[in-house]
């Protein structure tokens, strides 16, 4: 296998690209977009995440860009009581483990790949280049793009995120069904709300069906804010609906009066909504020369924080299976045997999760061991056979 075509430089695709880079594979990457412009928000890095990404060279780089909270707590909505639980920064510190979360601006994080990608292959990337179709054959797969050029390839990587064109190629398109949670985002500086950053540098707020999570990112500078609430109807799937910031206080009314402060403060311009769609997991991530990858083959609610980590996992796996001597169908098959239970199952909990947090409880629906989903690393998880 010599020439893999990459749809989609999300963080899912840009890290296929790398690891595929790493090990001597040419990799043409195409992005619909004309240029790259990651949402103002913060992504939180699990302990699965920043091994793949360790392992893909990018530890230092990491590193200096994100923020390690000294504690990551669940506090009450209401009362600003802390729940009661293991403090797992301090655990996977006294374990001697990475730590349990990076906490990075998306756009840093999506830099460095980027970066990192060019700095492999300057000519790997293309940007305003979307994919609308592909067909396969016995030597290879041919895509074609919006403009109606096309590109062949050994084999086609579809990264192309939650509206997955090439998902839809493979299997039809889907209706997801709307969740009837909404979720608002918003970044303020540290400066501004200093005096209510009370219960630590990264805290989730749960209880009365309401869920807001809010970190530092950018060295101490600003904070993330992303909280969750149930609604009555919406259609419009997007990340990027502005707010008035009267709603935001609105949605969030009843919060403890630190939050309620800092609410207070999160700067209107800057503050957006967005519907929350779920879709069932797929059984099939393969089709001949094609596989899916990253929220194109498992799009998942934002619950558990941990899509993008299941991303760069896809990716980590595929750069090992892709490598493996083995012939490309058999390497495709090894990729979705070794990742499809462990990335569905975690978005079948991600549901779990919001639905338990939609309940008023206290967030801890966890079917899956906790501990082992954490202890993943993709870099050295047997292949499977
Ligand atoms: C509120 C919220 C908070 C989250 N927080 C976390 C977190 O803390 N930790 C975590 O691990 N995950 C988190 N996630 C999940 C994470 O953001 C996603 O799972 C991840 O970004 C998906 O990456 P991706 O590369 O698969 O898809 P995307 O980031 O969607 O990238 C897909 C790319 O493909 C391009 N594209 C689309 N169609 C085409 C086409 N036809 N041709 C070419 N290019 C195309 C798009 O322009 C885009 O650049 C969160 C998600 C949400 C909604």
């Amino acid at each position: 296998m010599e020439n893999v075509i990459i749809a989609g430089g999300g963080i899912a695709g840009l890290s296929a690209a790398l690891a595929l880079l790493q090990k001597g594979v040419k990799v043409r990457l195409y992005e619909q977009a004309k240029e790259f412009a990651e949402v103002g928000a913060g992504i939180t890095l699990s302990q699965p995440a920043s091994r793949g990404l360790f392992s893909l060279g990018l530890q230092d780089v990491i590193e200096k860009a994100a923020d390690i909270p000294a504690r990551a707590g669940a506090v009450d909505f209401e009362t600003g009581e802390p729940e009661e639980g293991p403090d797992l920064m301090q655990t996977a510190r006294e374990a001697g483990e990475i730590p349990y979360y990076y906490q990075i601006h998306r756009a840093d994080l999506h830099e460095i790949l980027a970066d990192a990608v060019r700095a492999a292959d300057s000519e790997c990337i293309t940007l305003g280049k979307a994919v609308v179709d592909l067909a396969q054959d016995a030597e290879g797969v041919t895509v074609t793009f919006q403009d109606g050029s096309e590109a062949r390839g050994d084999v086609l990587l579809g990264a192309d995120g939650i509206n997955s064109r090439v998902r839809a190629l493979l299997f039809g398109e889907e209706n997801p069904r709307f969740t009837g949670q909404v979720a608002y985002r918003f970044l303020v500086p540290v400066a501004d709300v200093a005096d209510y950053l009370g219960h630590g540098a990264s805290v989730k707020y749960t209880g009365q069906g309401k869920t807001l999570l809010r970190y530092i990112i950018r060295h101490g500078t600003l904070v993330n804010g992303v909280g969750f609430v149930p609604t009555d109807s919406w259609t419009e799937e997007g990340w990027s609906t502005p707010v008035e910031h009267e709603e935001l206080l609105e949605k969030f009314a009843g919060a403890n009066p630190e939050l309620e402060e800092l609410l207070k403060r999160a700067p209107i311009d800057g503050t957006r909504k967005w519907a929350l769609f779920d879709r069932d997991p797929i059984e099939r991530w393969v089709v001949g020369r094609v596989a899916l990858l990253g929220d194109g083959a498992h799009p998942m609610l934002p619950f558990l924080g941990l899509g993008a980590a299941m991303g760069i996992e896809d990716a980590v796996v595929l750069g090992r299976a892709l490598t493996s001597g083995k012939p490309l169908e058999e390497a495709l098959a090894i990729y979705e045997a070794t990742r499809k239970d462990r990335a569905n199952g975690v978005l079948l909990q991600s549901r779990a999760q919001g639905l338990a947090d939609q309940s008023g409880g206290v967030a801890t629906a966890r079917p899956l061991d906790h501990q082992q989903l954490m202890a993943y690393d993709p870099a050295s998880v047997p292949l499977a056979a």
